[in-house]
């Protein structure tokens, strides 16, 4: 049987016990987003359960709230800031994101149409979520360079991470994502100026491309 709590705000003090939550910041977020907005119709009642749940039949998941929680600490997110996120699903990192950044912006982009809509309508009450449906395995290029993202993140496994993705970051940037193949990855941030750091063993579903 799986344990699962019975509010958000368990979950969310669990993930704080445990260590995956260490930032005020972080914790605000994950308090003012209900992770039971987020998952597929049908499965309200294991939205506190800290395991990646199934997204119907589309094959894509969303993430363990754990596994966000060490996303959302290594991104280290301010204020202001505009962020670009690749791997969309249900929308419901993208949001937390945006609770962070507020009022700056985040840019999310989503292979599979089904989960753009999906996204799109668990989105609809976060006016700095910009969902895009595409292929962002080669990022989503700003129109300016006074656009050019602050922070990148891949929420799906790559095989490294793209060059394309690196040039759209500002100079102090960086990209932050799991790297490897099937199975475990590990969760690396990348500077552009090419400067790397491991965070440790990670599970995503692969990134897909056209
Ligand atoms: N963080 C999300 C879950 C991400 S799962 C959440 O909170 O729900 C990874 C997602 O990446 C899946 O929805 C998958 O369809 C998407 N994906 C895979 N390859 C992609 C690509 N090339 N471009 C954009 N999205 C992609």
């Amino acid at each position: 049987m799986i344990s699962g709590f019975s509010s958000n705000s368990e979950l969310v003090q669990s993930l704080i016990r445990d260590g995956y939550i260490k930032s005020q910041t972080v914790a605000r977020a994950f308090l003012e987003v209900d992770r039971a907005d987020f998952v597929w119709p049908g499965n309200e009642k294991l939205a506190y359960v800290d395991e990646p749940l199934v997204l119907g039949d589309t094959g894509q998941t969303i993430s363990a709230p754990s596994m966000i929680a060490i996303m959302l600490e290594a991104l280290e997110l301010k204020r202001y800031e505009h962020v670009l996120e690749i791997g969309t699903g249900s929308g419901y990192s993208a949001a937390l994101i945006s609770r962070i950044v507020s009022p700056g912006s985040v840019v999310t982009v989503e292979l599979s149409y089904r989960l753009y809509l999906f996204a799109r309508k668990n989105l609809e009450r976060y006016s700095n979520v910009i969902p895009v449906l595409g292929d962002g395995s080669k990022g989503f290029p700003p129109y300016s360079r006074e656009e050019l993202y602050d922070k990148a993140v891949i929420m799906a496994a790559a095989q490294k991470i793209p060059d394309e993705l690196l040039s759209q970051v500002k100079n102090d940037g960086f990209v932050l994502a799991p790297v490897g193949g099937r199975g475990y990855q590990d969760l690396i941030k990348k500077w552009k100026n090419g400067r790397e750091e491991s965070y440790g063993a990670c599970i995503f579903v692969p990134l897909r491309s056209l």
